[in-house]
């Protein structure tokens, strides 16, 4: 199979190499190791269209990347493009504020619930804006996030280990030392422990950051969990951000606020909304969101911005493509009232339901976990080579694995990428490349 797969990807390797002097991209040696050498790169792809895409020689996969998770109609669709490219003919520069800003802070609001909006570019810059007015409204200092989850490159949450005994994030990732970390808690997700500690350092810790579902963990849906850190924080004026850069506009139009029936102080989106163009949004609740701007005032009286500010800021934080691109995503999921969201979670689970049926019939040691139309296989072993098998196969996904559906990816190519996959494990095991479980070996789904 590596030898395979090499030449299959002949001149994506060929172009890796070439620029590799003066491309400096992590992703090209992203979990490097002696035996995978052959096989690390990125695909170099310029073409993409629904669910599928094209490398530069030539091949085409079923896309389970997505866009990391930021295309939701398909590549290339065309009433996004018609939209983005409509902006283009009339302005795409920044300076003065664009029309579309307001209008799509308003539907947002209308969409989701928040009182609030304000925009940035990505989802790491937006969850650090929620982190800078989560501390200037509390005029607390700590923040405490969970093992498991991802939240962007945001210094303070660059860790993957803490203290023990402190609960203190530990510095791991060079770069990022542990002064800027002193302030952050790293807890475990969804145990009692990390509710107790809550509650004994309530007077320090500004904020809760949370994905409510770990994108790295997507079977584990701890509402009561999220219910019990909403009345936590709650009652001790600590903010409950709900990190939705994944799940927002995906698992529903609300997000996981409206999912899990749960309010947060603060929310941060990205991804889907912005219709494959960068976005970062943080929303939420006046009492934080006017930490931006001073709060609500009006022209003729006698009214002023009352609240403190923090700063923030950004030269392209409301750029018209993006702006356009998100008000379409809007449009297009509102004029289908939740039914679209709602069908592709459904054939999702129906997709990874038969799959984890079919994994347990043939004993192959794998299952699939999912939360709406996000899903992860989860595979035995620190190096597992279904990614590369199934590169080789024709199917693209990532290096961090995440996999997510569109609305391109419709019941045919669902039904052959199901195939693909069962395919992909029988010739894994008739390489020696995965071990069939034995018939009365428990299963790991
Ligand atoms: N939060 C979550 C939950 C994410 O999944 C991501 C990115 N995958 C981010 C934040 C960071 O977003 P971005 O990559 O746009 O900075």
């Amino acid at each position: 199979m590596f030898e395979d797969l090499s030449a299959k990807n002949k001149l994506s390797k060929k172009h890796t190499q070439h620029f590799r002097r003066c491309l400096a991209l992590n992703r090209n040696s992203a979990g490097f190791t002696n035996e995978l050498k052959e096989l690390t790169y990125t695909l170099v792809c310029d073409k993409a269209e629904g669910a599928y895409i094209w490398d530069v020689d030539g091949n085409k996969y079923i896309d389970l990347t997505m866009g990391f998770g930021s295309i939701l109609f398909g590549h290339n669709y065309l009433p996004l493009r018609n939209a983005i490219e409509e902006q283009l003919k009339i302005n795409w520069s920044v300076g003065p504020i664009s029309p579309l800003a307001g209008k799509l802070a308003s539907e947002i609001s209308k969409a989701t619930g928040v009182e609030r909006v304000a925009f940035f570019n990505s989802g790491t810059e937006a969850v650090m804006v929620a982190l800078r007015i989560a501390k200037a409204v509390t005029r607390k200092n700590y923040i405490v996030y969970f093992k498991g989850s991802y939240h962007g490159t945001f210094d303070p949450l660059l860790t993957l280990k803490n203290n023990p005994v402190t609960n203190v994030a530990k510095e791991v990732v060079p770069g990022v030392t542990q002064s800027i970390l002193n302030e952050s808690y790293l807890l475990e997700y969804g145990s009692e422990e990390s509710l107790d500690f809550i509650k004994r350092n309530k007077d320090k810790i500004a904020a809760v950051l949370t994905e409510p579902v770990q994108s790295r963990n997507p079977g584990v849906q701890p509402v009561r969990f999220l219910k019990q850190l909403r009345e936590l924080t709650e009652e001790n004026s600590i903010a409950l951000i709900f990190d939705e850069v994944i799940t927002g506009f995906r698992i529903d139009v609300g997000g996981c606020q409206k999912y899990f029936d749960i309010k947060a102080d603060i929310v941060t989106y990205g991804k889907v909304i912005g219709g494959g163009l960068p976005i970062g949004i943080v929303a939420g609740k006046s009492k934080f969101l006017d930490a931006t701007d001073g709060g609500c005032w009006q022209y003729g009286d006698s009214s002023a911005p009352s609240v403190k500010t923090t700063f923030v800021a950004g030269t392209f934080c409301h750029h018209p493509l993006a702006m356009a691109a998100s008000l379409k995503v809007l449009e297009m999921l509102n004029d289908t009232g939740d039914n679209l969201l709602h069908n592709l979670n459904a054939a999702t689970a129906n997709f990874c339901n038969a799959l984890n049926t079919n994994f347990k019939k043939r004993g192959y040691p794998i299952s699939i976990n999912h939360f709406g139309s996000l899903f992860r296989f989860i595979t035995p072993g620190k190096t597992n080579m279904l990614y590369y098998q199934l590169l080789l196969n024709g199917v693209y996904i990532w290096e961090g694995r995440n996999c997510f559906l569109s609305t391109a990816h419709d019941p045919g190519l669902l039904s052959s990428l199901e195939e693909n996959i069962l395919l992909s494990c029988e010739q894994l095991v008739s390489q020696g490349l995965m071990k069939r479980k034995a018939q009365n070996e428990s299963l790991l789904i």
